[in-house]
């Protein structure tokens, strides 16, 4: 594996790449799982070459705690990659991704994705993403962008950030790989207490609950209860919706055909976990 740490540096490659070979790009924050080995095994078996990059990115955390306290496992992230066959690792440091620094860089119309869900309970964390796939983008020219729908409303934005920026790479959304309980792979589960931990399946439980039986009509006592179950398990609840698939647009009454999808974002401790389920698949 090949590990570039300037852009520079890869631009000079690219500009070596045999025309005709395919590039597949998986971004991520590093202290990889089985979750980001998924997406890097799609774009090996789809794409002739896998890039792979490990950036923490300071623009998109909104709470600084949750920034200086993200894990960081370097070695083991290059052996896993390594072991993964993983062709190419961008390893940039701050300087490399925002040579201009952080202070006036460019923000983008997100429209609704800014002010729904994450972007209503993280304000700027989506700019921040929008911010650092662009620059990695830009630097990396892949031809497929692999992501996770762990991060559903994250892949809603990149692709509108794709169009707004005409940015020409498809995107594939992988299916959320998870532990054996349910639990969703996080790299932030490592930092749940082993009692935190064994109430941490409970999140994607409850949304299963809201798919089983699911009729057309109201949501809103499903929802209730939900919440109910969640607080009672002993999570702080950031959010639980049912959203509109397409445009994640919160759904009180459903018709019983359009697509819709339960988001839900709960704190355990310090530990804000995400996930989502397709109500409708
Ligand atoms: P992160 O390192 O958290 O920024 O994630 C990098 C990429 O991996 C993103 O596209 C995530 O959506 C994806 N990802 C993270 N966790 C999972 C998971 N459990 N299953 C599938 N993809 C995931």
């Amino acid at each position: 594996m090949i590990i570039i740490r300037e852009a520079e540096r890869f631009r000079r490659f690219l500009g070596e790449k045999a025309t005709g070979t395919s590039f597949g790009f998986v971004p991520t924050m590093g202290a990889l799982h089985a979750g980001h080995l998924a997406l890097l095994h799609r774009s090996k078996r789809e794409t002739d070459k896998t890039i792979c990059s490990i950036f923490v990115n300071p623009t998109q955390f909104n709470d600084p705690a949750d920034f200086s306290k993200y894990p960081i496992t370097l070695e083991d992230d290059i052996r896993m990659l390594e072991m993964t066959g993983v062709d190419i690792l961008f390893l940039p440091d701050v300087h490399e991704i925002y040579p201009e620094g952080t202070a006036s860089l460019e923000t983008y119309d997100l429209g609704r994705m800014d002010q729904l869900l994450e972007g209503r309970q993280r304000p700027g964390h989506f700019q921040g993403v929008c911010q650092v796939v662009h620059r990695l983008l830009s630097v990396t020219r892949p031809d497929v962008l692999f992501m996770g729908r762990k991060d559903f409303q994250q892949c809603m934005v990149i692709r509108r950030l794709i169009h707004l920026k005409s940015i020409p790479v498809r995107l594939e959304i992988c299916d959320t790989v998870r532990e054996a309980d349910g639990l969703a792979m996080s790299s932030r589960n490592m930092r749940l207490s082993p009692d935190d931990r064994s109430t941490a399946p409970i999140l994607y439980d409850v949304l299963n609950r809201l798919k089983r039986g699911l009729d057309a009509g109201p949501l809103e006592s499903r929802l209730r209860a939900g919440r109910e179950a969640l607080a009672a398990a002993g999570f702080r609840v950031d959010y639980l919706e049912i959203c509109r698939t397409t445009d994640l647009e919160p759904v009180t009454e459903w018709d019983g055909h359009t697509p819709i999808t339960a988001l839900a974002a709960a704190f355990l401790g310090e530990v804000r976990l995400i996930d989502n389920i397709d109500l409708t698949a």
